[in-house]
């Protein structure tokens, strides 16, 4: 069992008293203690009795890769090997934005079974789900390693976190709890590759959780060719999700878009993606391709990226178009793991 999974009422029923409960958790998440051992307030048998029965760290830093712009990339390894990828991205002044966001972005699956063609994660295949305190680790080491305080969250990293959804709303509880992190649930984001169960799901939710849905076609034709989740939820399930979300919630969701070249950045597509935007009040995020070793995929240059924009935005739709974060150390989702393995 490992602490890091464990809410505050499960803790305080294997500890008592209450106290002791709250000094462990005073350890692990303010005072982000390695091992029982350092937790010097504890009477020495309670100490050997709680490394006897919890694990502490679920995750070991094995990369961590520094990009030029700041963002960071690291690769962990987890107790039976798998690998998984976390991202910081601190917000750029004068870059993105002037506040001072510190952004983590979580895996949630080893590999990934979903088979995204135009991304690395899926490759080599799914190994396994994150339990939650795999989950929550990845922000307690990023914290830990970069002594910087977290306060931003996506959940958009290697895996679909609706294919986990148990886990992973675990982890989000944690991370916005008083006594563990105190991360806003306003400050998180799940981005889904489109599972309809799971956002009709986070909509019953009483967290008030932002979604993110990886569209990257607006035509069945064109996401269908790309991303394999299509056939089993098609547009039109997809977007009377995405619907009842925004009435549930009565807030705004973002939709994702990959540029890809020749793909889905024809001019058409950003007609037909404003009116689905529009329908559902959602905003857009326009992310040029990172390109991934072994796959075809070209990112368009960028005054293609801005007509497609520009179509958004001529139609009343907030459009935003990423600056790049990251390419240089292969940011694309699944990408430094690939390398490492291979
Ligand atoms: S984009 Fe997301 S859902 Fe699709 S293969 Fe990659 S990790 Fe899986």
């Amino acid at each position: 069992m490992n602490i890091k999974g464990l809410y505050r009422d499960e803790l305080i029923k294997l500890i008592t008293p209450v106290y002791r409960a709250d000094q462990i958790l005073q350890w692990v998440y303010e005072k982000q203690a390695e091992s029982f051992d350092a937790m010097t307030n504890l009477p020495a048998p309670l100490r050997a009795k709680l490394a006897e029965e919890f694990a502490l760290n679920a995750l070991k830093e094995v990369k961590t890769r520094h990009a030029t712009d700041t963002t960071e990339k690291f690769l962990f390894k987890l107790h039976d090997g798998s690998l998984i990828e976390t991202v910081l991205i601190p917000a750029t002044p004068g870059l993105t934005s002037t506040d001072d966001r510190q952004t983590v972005c979580v895996s949630t699956q080893a590999g990934c079974a979903f088979g995204c063609k135009f991304c690395a994660s899926g490759l080599d295949g799914f190994k396994r789900n994150l339990s939650a305190a795999e989950i929550v680790d990845q922000v307690w080491q990023v914290q830990k390693l970069m002594k910087q305080k977290v306060n931003n969250i996506v959940v958009m990293g290697m895996g679909e976190p609706f294919a986990n959804y148990e886990n992973v709303l675990r982890a989000l509880r944690i991370l916005n709890a008083p006594w563990a992190f105190g991360i806003g649930a306003r400050k998180m984001t799940v981005s889904t590759v489109g599972i309809v169960t799971g956002i009709r799901r986070l909509a019953e939710e009483p967290m008030q959780i932002r979604l993110a849905v990886s569209l990257h076609g607006a035509t069945d034709e064109v996401r269908g060719k790309i991303m394999p989740i299509n056939r089993k939820f098609p547009l039109k399930e997809l977007m009377a999700a995405c619907e009842y979300y925004a009435q549930v919630k009565g807030k705004m969701l973002t939709f994702e878009y990959i540029l890809i070249e020749n793909v889905n950045d024809m001019i058409e597509q950003a007609h037909k993606l404003a009116g689905m935007a529009r329908r559902v009040h959602a905003k857009v995020n326009l992310i040029p391709y990172n390109p991934v070793e072994g796959l075809p995929w070209q990112r368009p240059d960028r005054d293609r990226c801005k007509v497609f924009q520009h179509v958004l935005r001529q139609a009343g739709i907030s459009a935003t178009l990423r600056i790049e974060k990251g390419t240089d150390i292969a940011a694309a989702c699944g990408q430094l793991r690939l390398q490492h393995e291979r």
